[in-house]
């Protein structure tokens, strides 16, 4: 089942998402907020006044972790590295970063902002309790300190060294600074990560099971821990294949992969004159689309599959063809690893290889998954 997220804004240029699973996480606080922790905390007031508590702290908390993920995005952005969205979801907030740092350094500060953007609001809210007297006698105190103490501990958690945590990502960082290398310090971060996940569960089942383990003392929160470890494990699991591909991708450029000199059409040609009788032999062909003597757009089997058979003599390659304008370059340079990463990126299919503005050669995403297959780190038949 794939769940959509929906937008509820921008922020520097960001969009902000919500995943539906995100209402649970809201829900669950309010409730417990509402009916367990303020009328314990603040027995004088009444049923409403703690409602009215429990929606000022949850809003005010999700703020705040939306602030978290903006500040780990601003220096993403501060080193050009692109933020697709800030997602909102059941274990908190995410900001979709898409392409990893260049520099350790520059990991290190994207990690670190979030958790210090924390300790910030900690203090903002901790000192606006200060400014209106430090009581505890009126709601707005307890919302106050309530909301310093969560972002404190939202830092403290997230500086926790678990990959992939913003505390394992400053691990790993240092690891990288140290060592020079990134795939040994994703290697060495990642399996960390699991091990504080494969830890995370145990606590939870005991706390399940009836055991005061510190962390969790009552089973919400123990299964509230065993998700986050299944969640952890599974991230920092996929870091790990992910470090293998990059790795096996490296060894190639652009130039290796390419397809050369793509057959050029004209893009008056009819999709129905390019592909009847190739499309059966060549799935994967590719053509450049010329218009006037230079590049229009690149036609591949993909885009030409997408016109109902009956268009085909109707249908033009400049109609049916992804334009240069959606097309991104290569040079004949780049590693095949990072070509990848803008492919899914992007989500593209096809990237031309240009030299000194000339078109020499184009990159099929199906060529680069082949050699993954070849090098056995792909399932054999993955589309
Ligand atoms: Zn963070």
């Amino acid at each position: 089942m794939h769940i959509r997220t929906f937008r509820v804004g921008s922020l520097a240029g960001i969009p902000i998402l919500v995943n539906p699973s995100w209402f649970v996480l809201f829900g669950l606080t309010t409730w417990l907020l509402a009916t367990q922790f303020y009328p314990a905390a603040f027995e004088s007031a009444g049923r409403w006044t703690h409602y009215a508590m429990a929606a000022a702290s949850v809003l005010l908390f999700f703020v705040s972790i939306i602030l978290h993920e903006l500040a780990h995005a601003l220096v993403a952005k501060a080193f050009r590295i692109p933020v697709r969205s800030i997602t909102l979801f059941i274990l908190g907030g995410v900001a979709q970063i898409t392409r990893e740092a260049a520099k350790p350094v520059h990991e290190l500060l994207m990690a670190a902002a979030g958790p210090f953007a924390s300790f910030v609001l900690a203090a903002v809210f901790g000192g606006a309790w200060f400014a209106l007297g430090a009581h505890d006698t009126r709601p707005i105190d307890y919302v106050l300190v309530w909301l310093a103490l969560m972002n404190i501990i939202l830092g403290v958690f997230n500086l926790l060294p678990a990959f992939p945590m913003d505390g394992g990502r400053v691990f790993r960082s240092i690891i990288w600074l140290v060592t020079g290398n990134h795939y040994r310090a994703t290697a060495i971060a990642a399996w960390t990560g699991r091990g504080f996940a494969f830890a995370g569960i145990g606590l939870g089942l005991a706390a399940i099971v009836g055991r005061d383990v510190w962390v969790a003392e009552d089973p919400l929160s123990g299964a509230w821990l065993i998700f986050l470890g299944l969640f952890l494990e599974n991230s920092a699991r996929k870091s790990l294949e992910q470090n293998r591909l990059v790795r096996e991708l490296r060894l190639y450029r652009a130039e290796d992969v390419m397809h050369r000199d793509p057959p050029i059409v004209d893009g008056g040609q009819t999709v129905g004159s390019l592909a009847r009788g190739v499309l059966d032999l060549n799935p994967r062909v590719v053509y450049m689309v010329q218009d006037e003597g230079s590049l229009a757009g690149i036609l591949s089997g993909y885009q030409m599959r997408e016109v109902p058979p009956a268009e085909w003599d109707t249908v033009t390659a400049r109609q049916a063809m992804v334009p240069r304008s959606a097309l991104h370059a290569a040079t004949r340079e780049l590693l095949v690893s990072d070509v990848l990463l803008e492919m899914e990126t992007e989500d593209l299919l096809h990237m031309p290889v240009v030299e000194n503005g000339r078109v020499v050669g184009i990159v099929a995403r199906d060529r680069i998954l082949g050699l993954l297959r070849q090098a056995g780190l792909l399932p054999a038949r993955v589309q």
